[in-house]
């Protein structure tokens, strides 16, 4: 079923975006069905259409296409613009934010649909049919069996004016369907160059407007994109299928299309599906597991090209900012085969994006109250009852420390940093140790610098001069300091509680043999 050609230079293209720029306010659209939640892929094409919208001082407009009643999900809409929202991507025109060119949910603009279809009705682009579901069954089974493309055949095409007035003068259920050419269509895709098409190869009329009264994707899509003055399509690659009829209809109207762009396909990078190996793809599925949004965001846009030259592959990973993707941003540099994202870069970019929240003094204030949330959730009873004393200072100095070890914020409450907030409870205490003890804990108090640095030289000089088994003697540290027998080495462990509650901790496992 090899149906679209592609021959246009990109060059062509160029000039195509020019004129249309010079000519047309960018008015672009994200248009999902809140069908599911927000994936990868998605966002993707939000991202794209945003960058582009900003780029060129345009207007991004969400636009909620919800006319398949059947498949709505309860709460999709809502957690779609908490999705967008917690992306960074500011919507200029949609259902929450409103806008001249509204209502932007197309359960609301039913009227809009009717009047338009009465056009097309008018002058004879569309036409009512009456074909029951069993008949569609039969001349499906009926070309399944001839070995041809199962499609409608058009009959209603052909129905007299009297007989249709009949037909709904007695009641019978009957759609809207759209009448396609059988020539070939062409269009220029600013992403694949030229697309052509003869739509009647594999379908027949398509239905426009459902028994129930519901429009059907292509033909609310189109009309709101007409209205909405949308100067810009940019959309998946599985529509680049529709495109043609969308012209068509366009056509039928007598109204100008916009440009058409289809973002290629998201794979992993064995070319396999995303979903298959990247498990949940849902947006909030990475926010709820600590990925920052523009970790995500680089993520995705490091995968498909569309970026000048600073986001080529083997550039040192960077996570750059919204602004500098937005100066970045070239849609004449998205490829037009599939991008694969690379898995492993995800925390790459996350790790990035944290150290470089901890170097900005005001972020560094937000990822403080994160880390008490962080905690509340994981070690409720201790935040209850106040056992963990560590305050913002402490917090700060925690982060500050963690900037190069952790990927995540999480990890700071994972079992590994358990000890960094909560002096350590301990079931047996020696006493034969507590001399031993005493001893480093003098050492480290007059010799150790505040700043740790020589923490391991001291530990090791220690062990020499008492003649203490060095390993040994770690194995103990930790255990009196965290009171677990995994972390990371003695030595990060003290630099991360700092001097004084290095020196407290020991000074509270001493205390307590003597008790
Ligand atoms: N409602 C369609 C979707 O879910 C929109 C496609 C388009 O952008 O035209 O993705």
């Amino acid at each position: 079923m090899l149906f679209l050609t592609k021959y246009v230079s990109k060059s062509v293209l160029y000039i195509c975006i020019r004129r249309y720029k010079t000519e047309t306010a960018v008015r672009v659209r994200f248009a999902p069905s809140p069908t599911g939640y927000l994936h990868l892929g998605g966002l993707r094409t939000a991202l794209y259409n945003y960058f582009f919208a900003k780029k060129h001082n345009g207007t991004f407009i969400l636009r909620i296409e919800d006319t398949d009643q059947t498949r709505l999900v309860p709460g999709a809409v809502e957690q779609l613009q908490e999705d967008l929202q917690w992306s960074g991507i500011i919507i200029n025109e949609g259902p929450t934010q409103g806008g001249t060119y509204g209502p932007y949910l197309q359960s609301e603009r039913l009227d809009i649909y009717r009047k338009q279809l009465k056009v097309l009705l008018d002058n004879g682009s569309a036409y009512h049919c009456f074909c029951t579901d069993k008949r569609l069954q039969l001349l499906k089974k009926e070309s399944l069996r001839n070995q041809e493309i199962p499609k409608y055949d058009n009959k209603c095409r052909h129905l007299s004016k009297e007989n249709v007035q009949a037909n709904l003068e007695s009641g019978k259920p009957s759609c809207i369907r759209f009448k396609i050419t059988d020539q070939e269509e062409s269009f220029d895709d600013l992403i694949y160059g030229r697309i052509a098409y003869n739509i009647s190869l594999n379908e027949g009329d398509p239905v426009i407007v459902k028994s129930d009264g519901f429009p059907t994707y292509h033909f609310a899509n189109v009309v709101d994109d007409h209205f909405m003055n949308i100067s810009h399509v940019l959309r998946g690659v599985e529509w680049q299928i529709s495109t043609t009829k969308h012209i068509l209809l366009y056509r039928a109207f007598n109204w100008k299309p916009p440009l058409f762009g289809h973002l290629p396909l998201l794979m992993n990078s064995d070319g396999t599906k995303l979903s298959k190996r990247q498990g949940d793809i849902k947006i909030n599925h990475f926010r709820e597991t600590g990925i920052f949004p523009q970790a995500l965001i680089n993520f995705i846009v490091h995968s498909g090209g569309g970026f000048t030259k600073d986001l080529e592959r083997n550039v040192k990973p960077k996570c750059y900012s919204m602004e500098e993707l937005t100066q970045q941003f070239d849609i004449t540099k998205i490829n037009s085969h599939s991008g694969k994202v690379m898995e492993e870069r995800l925390i790459q970019f996350n790790k990035l994006e944290l150290h470089k929240k901890i170097n900005d003094s005001n972020e560094l204030e937000k990822l403080v109250t994160e880390v008490k949330e962080l905690l509340k959730v994981a070690f409720p009873k201790r935040v209850e009852n106040n056992s963990i004393q560590l305050n913002d200072d402490q917090i700060r100095d925690v982060l500050r420390w963690s900037a190069t070890r952790i990927s995540k914020l999480s990890d700071l409450v994972s079992k590994k940093f358990k000890f960094v907030w909560f002096v350590p409870t301990h079931s047996t205490v020696i006493n034969d140790e507590i001399e031993t003890l005493a001893l480093v804990k003098s050492r480290l108090e007059k010799k150790l610098d505040d700043d740790m640095s020589d923490v391991n030289v001291l530990l090791k000089e220690f062990c020499q001069d008492h003649g203490i088994k060095y390993r040994e003697f770690m194995h103990l540290l930790r255990y009196v300091l965290s009171g677990i027998e995994e972390g990371p080495s003695i030595a990060e462990m003290m630099s991360i509680l700092g001097k004084e509650n290095t020196i407290k901790r020991l000074e509270m496992y001493i205390n307590k043999t003597k008790v």
